[in-house]
């Protein structure tokens, strides 16, 4: 068995997750079948066999993870978490393109309070990390992103936070570049790049914002130090919006202002063309790939979606779960096992895109493309001990197999049990440990009734209700 060696001294080390299958995401790829790894504080600071570790570590706090598989917390590159989950499975299922975001989902961010903001947030967060999902890009906040940093701070969870700026004359919420600049900047400089929850430079995207805005923001991300977000060509519309406002498509576009670099996640891409990949994956561009929103909303992934190459040439793809009603569940895991199925399908290619592929995008590629490859996404020492702990004492992992192909078609991420942060156990047997969540599912109920009344949107039912008490 190879293991790191430890670069701590025995009395710091805080807490061994031990006797589990430790899939280490290592350049190796290793997997240390019943191992265990040592934390101090808030890092990994040796994998390696249990005897050993249990041995040389005895003070240590021991979270028992005999019959588990022990995984890199997961990446979520993009994730709405204000806006529509305390409406989930609200929206309806059979809308015109674009009516979701302007009849819903913006009404229903204008009648965002800051609190409903952060109970919005809150929910989301615990949701992530009830998948195993350790690290969570978020899309962005339109009133009170400070409030999303809050909840995600109280459930445990890593990532990054985004004030949502466009400056389209006409548009809601819009502001002129500069002040959308300097809002940006605020936000950045009070949650800086290292934290557990960080602020990233943030914008809509589309076709919701000036060449200024665009080149402005992609400077200060860079003057920062930070990245950057937005959305691009999940749908043709974007495609066909710049190509009538400035005769060139939207990527050829951003690189015209000096928009793409390593510095930018771009959501989506799904409807790029030959030229914009080769762009993308010259500027090192990355992309938050979606796959099952775009299959519920219809967006022509199985027709145009070419992310599978994308990766195969090298391009920095990390997953996404988009949005509680279009991605609908924040589980990682069913989004790779959708991710790797249409790259195969699409190709009629049993032979590529297989299981490790896109586990990798859920890990260790998915962290290198969100600019975090150095702190998270492996299980390393060095690394920040983000874990995700899944039980194998199920149906579903019965009798368990080959460690890649279980994880990504076996099952999704209803079997985590524990989940880790900085080293600290956030999620244990199932629960929060750091929120209650039956009051929480009681507020959310009452606060969905408030958000419907002041956006002034009645809620349609698929099938009558009828009230049978
Ligand atoms: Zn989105």
């Amino acid at each position: 068995m190879s293991r790191d060696e430890p670069e701590s001294d025995v009395a710091d080390v805080d807490l061994l997750v031990s006797g589990g299958d430790v899939v280490t995401m290592n350049p190796r790829r290793e997997v240390l079948v019943g191992g265990t790894v040592a934390i101090a504080g808030n890092q990994i600071v040796a994998v390696g066999s249990t005897s050993e570790l249990r041995d040389r570590y005895r003070g240590a706090h021991v979270l028992d993870a005999t019959q588990c598989v022990i995984t890199p917390g997961l990446v979520n590159a993009h994730e709405h978490l204000t806006g529509d989950p305390l409406v989930r499975s609200c929206i309806p299922d059979l809308l015109p393109p674009g009516a979701s975001v302007f009849e819903w989902s913006v009404p229903f961010h204008a009648a965002h309070t800051g609190d409903i903001d952060e109970l919005s947030a809150l929910l989301a967060s615990l949701e992530a990390l009830h998948y195993g999902v350790t690290t969570v890009i978020e899309a962005g906040t339109v009133a009170h992103p400070d409030r999303t940093g809050t909840a995600m701070t109280t459930a445990g969870i890593r990532g990054s936070i985004g004030r949502w700026g466009w400056d389209i004359e006409g548009a809601p919420f819009s502001f002129p570049a500069a002040e959308v600049l300097a809002l940006e900047r605020e936000m950045c400089e009070a949650w800086p790049r290292g934290g557990r929850v960080e602020a990233w430079v943030t914008l809509v995207g589309h076709n919701l914002a000036s060449d200024e805005l665009l080149a402005g923001a992609a400077d200060l991300a860079r003057d920062l130090g930070t990245n950057m977000t937005m959305h691009m060509s999940p749908t043709s519309s974007d495609p066909e919006s710049y190509l009538a406002a400035h005769g060139r498509r939207p990527i050829r576009h951003l690189n015209e202002l000096g928009v793409l670099g390593p510095h930018l996640v771009i959501a989506h891409g799904v409807w790029l063309d030959d030229e914009e990949i080769e762009l993308i994956l010259d500027t090192r561009t990355a992309i938050a790939y979606c796959p099952w929103a775009y299959l519920r909303t219809a967006q022509g992934v199985t027709r145009v979606g070419r992310h599978a190459e994308i990766v195969e040439r090298g391009g920095r793809v990390a997953l996404g779960c988009d949005a509680s009603n279009a991605g609908d569940l924040a589980d990682i895991l069913r989004t790779a096992a959708v991710a790797a199925a249409i790259g195969r399908d699409t190709r009629i290619d049993p032979m590529t895109f297989g299981a490790a592929a896109v586990f990798e995008l859920a890990t260790i590629n998915g962290a290198e493309a969100i600019g975090m490859a150095d702190r998270i996404g492996s299980i390393e020492v060095g690394k920040l001990a983000d874990l995700a702990i899944h039980d194998t004492r199920n149906i579903t992992w019965t009798p368990p197999g080959d460690h890649a192909l279980h994880l990504v078609w076996g099952t999704d991420g209803r079997t985590i049990r524990d989940v880790i942060v900085d080293g600290e156990i956030v999620l244990r047997d199932g629960k929060s440990t750091k929120v209650d969540e039956l009051s929480l599912i009681d507020e959310a109920k009452k606060a969905q009734a408030e958000i419907f009344a002041s956006a002034g949107i009645t809620p349609q039912p698929t099938w009558p209700l009828i009230e049978a008490d």
